[in-house]
């Protein structure tokens, strides 16, 4: 079945078409193929092993080979492999994980529908803020706010959410009806002596202007993750969700909290709304909620939004959106399986303790010549490189100072992930111990002075 290591590098290069990846340097460097899993591990083709230091793509909460999702996937396909959800139909397992997302989820996010990836998940809310609108006889409400720097994928509706140069660069995104507002990163944007809540206010002041000059009456919602996982691992200041919330309110703007990052303790908590006490209108989920090994995404919203979706659906005949593979019930019994481990194994506080042990590891980091601000909590961070502490000036992009420390690092054994402006994540799986924590730091901080010594900063 697995072809020998060299021929697959073959293949690689003549068939294989990555994503987010310079397709031109690809046909010289190749790729990097991984064929097992061990825990927090990955292991090469060529039989290297790694920490994966960022859970893959922030996803794989349990890791590589949890032996318990293989027999819960191979359990459900025996019993059912497929059912839709179309038309009133459904398999039995996803209906129970509605069920307990609703019961997990804060506030009055009862009714979940389902969808396979986390771009599926947006465009979907998308869809539903639109309907909602027109049902309650606002058809001009339409534009969606996202955020600078903001990730929420890369369908054309997710992709014009999205603002970041290297994804949307080439394909014509954002659409029109989306517009973005600022990006709270208090370190680098806020004004010299301005405070967290001063800088806050002045976002959501500029939020409402945003909202002002385009017209209320046309904007249908705002999408904002609780904390920006690939626009650099960015938490907001305390009152800003509050803040930004309460000018949604005024306006009749719908709220999509998109937590496929931070959902499933990332942060220490269940949800990110629910570490920033925000209150969606909508969430959407994905990842670590299958710890992705299968794909599955899913969209909650509250009763309020639900009742006016519904009552239109029932003039029109039918609510005419739905997916192939929503609902799965392989992914919902795999989702089910997760859900218990992480119960079972109190992962919240597990994060909590392993998060500690991180971020005081990296405060003391914070005085190394090339590194700016360190930043996180729970089980996520980003170390962020700077040409010049007091000025908080980034490298020229050319330079590659990042992707240097990621490359050394990996030849020794770690996989992290470089962010824009020089900024590198760690987001280990949710499971990872102290030993293997330590082990990664211990490598992060021998790159970063690998890479001053080269700089001549050390
Ligand atoms: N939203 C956020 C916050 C994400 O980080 C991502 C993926 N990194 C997505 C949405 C898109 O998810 P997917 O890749 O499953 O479409």
């Amino acid at each position: 079945m697995f072809p020998n290591p060299q021929a697959l590098s073959q293949a690689a290069l003549d068939h294989y078409v990555h994503s987010n990846t310079d397709l031109d340097k690809h046909r010289q460097t190749g790729s990097m193929l991984m064929v097992e899993g061990d825990g927090v591990r990955v292991k090469d083709a060529q039989g290297r092993s790694y920490i994966e230091g960022v859970a893959a793509l922030w996803c794989a909460g349990l890791g590589f080979n949890e032996p318990r999702l293989a027999d819960a996937a191979a359990r459900q396909m025996r019993r059912l492999s497929y059912y839709h959800n179309f038309a009133a139909k459904s398999a039995d397992v996803p209906v129970a994980l509605a069920e307990r997302l609703a019961e997990m989820a804060p506030g009055d996010l009862n009714r979940v529908m389902f969808a396979t990836s986390g771009s599926e998940a947006n465009d979907t809310a998308v869809k539903l803020a639109w309907y909602y609108h027109n049902a309650l006889g606002q058809p001009a409400k339409k534009k969606i706010i996202a955020r600078r720097q903001a990730y929420h994928g890369v369908t054309v509706a997710s992709g014009s959410m999205t603002q970041l140069a290297a994804i949307n660069g080439g394909f014509d995104l954002p659409i029109d009806r989306f517009i973005h507002t600022d990006c709270p990163h208090y370190w680098r944007f806020a004004e010299p002596g301005e405070s967290e809540a001063d800088y806050a206010t002045r976002l959501a002041d500029s939020l409402e202007r945003l909202i002002l000059a385009e017209g209320p009456e046309t904007i249908a919602a705002m999408i904002a993750e609780p904390m920006m996982g690939v626009g650099g691992v960015l938490f907001p200041p305390e009152t800003y969700f509050p803040k930004i919330q309460s000018v949604l309110h005024k306006y009749d703007i719908l709220l999509i909290a998109d937590e496929v990052i931070c959902g499933f303790g990332r942060l220490g908590t269940m949800f990110g709304s629910t570490y920033f006490g925000v209150t969606p209108d909508i969430m959407t989920l994905g990842k670590q909620i299958t710890s992705a090994a299968f794909p599955l995404s899913a969209i909650l919203m509250t009763d309020r939004v639900f009742d006016v979706i519904a009552a239109e659906s029932g003039r029109r005949g039918t609510f005419g959106h739905g997916y192939t593979y929503a609902g799965h019930p392989v992914g919902a019994a795999v989702a089910m399986e997760v859900l218990d481990i992480y119960q079972e194994r109190d992962i919240l506080s597990h994060v909590r303790r392993m998060g500690r042990v991180l971020h005081d590891r990296l405060a003391a980091l914070a005085d190394h010549p090339l590194v700016g601000e360190v930043r996180g909590d729970g089980l996520v961070a980003a170390v962020q490189l700077v040409d010049d502490k007091a000025a908080r000036c980034f490298f020229d992009p050319a330079q590659g100072v990042a992707k240097g420390v990621a490359a050394h690092l990996q030849e020794n054994g770690v996989i992290l992930r470089v962010l824009s402006n020089d900024s590198i994540a760690i987001a280990p799986p949710l499971i990872i111990g102290e030993h293997d924590l330590t082990l990664l730091l211990d490598r992060l901080e021998s790159s970063l002075n690998w890479a001053a010594r080269n700089l001549g900063r050390m």
